[in-house]
């Protein structure tokens, strides 16, 4: 689709969706009918050189970049804490280069080999400008969370990659280290206010953010830039549904719920060229359904199969996580199951997940037979006998003629049989995560309109713009990594821009 194709209809659907989600967005403080640009204001509230929008993984991260380069700092969050964002409750899976905890596993790799990575996995539909970036700068971005000590659970090769360069992190600590850091550097991180309009000179140029308390809408002038930080919109299920497909109109998301697409809604109104938009543009993943944030995917990259309710497998194992969730909301009563057995080697990240699982209602359930699991779960038994048997067989042959798999995950290890009771099974859903397309930027994070000019002192980091390094798939650990990476950069470059004030 062209851009200019996307530019028209994306203008308008969004607009249409958003409308039509006017009442969520009223609930959170966001008033949808004045999401507009306004001219200068006649009195400022607050003054800063760089305002941010959002709290979450990027905007921390722009926040504190645009501090640590001299600038001062606003940046306002919607929810009552930055634990709300997407990124807090993630796997913290980041993809990167050349780190030191690859160097630690004898891991050879290269931005250049990332970049290639990146665009082959996305069908060069990625900006080759941003990826490029990308891969370089998240390495930088990842020594700095090491230097602030966010811990590294495991180092894991993962589809989409050609080494192990997923670098699953603390997300939950990663965020209140990045929270600490922001104080410490004397970032102005306004809680409970939510971004609702950009301030714009008779010039075009962005000069300031409106924003909503409890106490009332301030105008915070920006000297140099704005940075939107404040999300994709996968809370936001009329606009997945537009974009994505109407089976994404009931789909809840795990991620952060004030993600609805407030930012993206801003910048359109302003002229703001969009890049990947549609298609598949929601990420779904595996959940079960009592959970508010749990992800599965590890257990199958140890060794688990996915089967359905008929008890057969539908797909090779190894893929990336969100394309096990595409596939099972394609299932019958769009569900499917986890099995494994008691001799498969868990990884940390496994036994963490299933320790938390098995608190839960709807959380693995155990037998000493295949049949008796089968029955627990609701799964046809004759059946999924059969597919565990033929899978079994299928290891002794070093083949899987039905689905291919030959790995764990990735290119990494050997499938394992399912043959030594206790048996587990759990139930999984395809829930939402995070949505793909987004606003179109340069390679320094600066938004673009439609004839692929900056729109000046307009700069947007994360998910908001990860259209720029995904397509339909975004190439596992960019989400992290590229809510710390983009926000990093846009920080820098934002802090660098000419005032336009005083
Ligand atoms: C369960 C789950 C697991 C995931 N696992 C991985 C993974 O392992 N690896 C990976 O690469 N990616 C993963 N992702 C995706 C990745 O976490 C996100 O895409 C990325 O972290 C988004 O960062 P962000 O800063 O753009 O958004 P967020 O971290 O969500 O931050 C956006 C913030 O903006 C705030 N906001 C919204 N509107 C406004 C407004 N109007 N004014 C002020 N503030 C506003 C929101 O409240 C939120 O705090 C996962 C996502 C989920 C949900």
């Amino acid at each position: 689709m062209s851009d200019k194709r996307e530019n028209q209809l994306s203008r308008r659907t969004f607009i249409k969706g958003a409308a039509a989600s006017a009442g969520s967005l009223a609930l959170l403080g966001v008033g949808i009918e004045s999401a507009v640009a306004l001219p200068a204001p006649k009195k400022w509230d607050e003054k800063a050189d760089v305002v941010v929008a959002g709290g979450g993984g990027a905007g921390l991260s722009a926040a504190i970049w645009a501090r640590k380069s001299g600038a001062k700092v606003i940046c306002v969050e919607k929810a009552s804490t930055s634990m709300a964002s997407s990124t807090a409750v993630s796997a913290g899976g980041f993809a990167a280069a050349g780190t030191r905890s690859q160097k630690k596993e004898n891991v050879q790799d290269s931005s250049d080999l990332l970049y290639k990575d990146i665009m082959s996995f996305t069908n060069n539909e990625a900006d080759p400008a941003v990826a490029k970036m990308y891969s370089t700068q998240s390495l930088k971005a990842y020594e700095w969370l090491m230097d602030l000590g966010v811990p590294l659970v495991l180092l894991q090769h993962v589809e989409s990659h050609s080494v192990a360069r997923e670098h699953w992190l603390n997300a939950a600590q990663l965020m209140q280290l990045m929270e600490k850091e922001a104080g410490k550097q004397g970032v102005g991180l306004y809680l409970n206010t939510a971004a609702t309009n950009l301030l714009v000179n008779d010039k075009g140029r962005v000069i300031g953010l409106r924003a909503k308390s409890k106490k009332g809408e301030m105008n915070i002038m920006a000297k140099k830039s704005v940075i939107l930080a404040s999300g994709g919109f996968a809370a936001n299920l009329p606009l997945c549904g537009e974009f994505g497909g109407p089976e994404f109109r009931a789909v809840e998301t795990l991620g952060g719920k004030g993600n609805v697409g407030d930012g993206l809604l801003v910048a359109l109104r302003l002229g703001a060229a969009t890049k990947n938009m549609y298609g598949s543009v929601v990420n779904e993943n595996l959940a079960i359904a009592s959970a508010a944030n749990v992800t599965l995917p590890q257990v199958v990259w140890d060794g688990g199969i996915l089967v359905n309710k008929d008890g057969k497998r539908f797909m090779r194992e190894s893929r990336a996580c969100f394309e096990m969730g595409g596939e099972t909301i394609l299932q019958p009563d769009r569900t499917a199951f986890i099995i494994w057995d008691s001799s498969m080697k868990k990884s940390p990240l496994t036994s963490r997940k299933l320790a938390r699982e098995a608190t839960l209602s709807g959380g693995p359930v155990q037998s000493g037979s295949l049949r008796e699991l089968a029955a627990k779960l609701n799964i046809k038994p004759d059946q999924f006998e059969e597919t565990v048997n033929k899978y079994n067989s299928n290891i002794d042959k070093n083949a899987d003629p039905d689905f291919g798999r030959t790995t764990l995950s990735g290119t990494e290890g050997k499938p394992v049989k399912i043959a030594v009771p206790p048996f587990y099974g759990i139930q999984i859903f395809a829930k939402s995560y995070w949505t793909k397309g987004g606003l179109k930027t340069d390679d320094r994070c600066r938004a673009l309109n439609w004839d692929n000019k900056t729109i000046p002192g307009l700069y947007a980091a994360g998910e908001i713009m990860f259209g720029n390094i995904g397509s339909k798939v975004l190439t596992m650990g960019t989400g992290v990594g590229g809510a710390v990476t983009f926000g990093m950069v846009a920080g820098e470059n934002a802090a660098k821009e000419k005032p336009w004030t005083k």
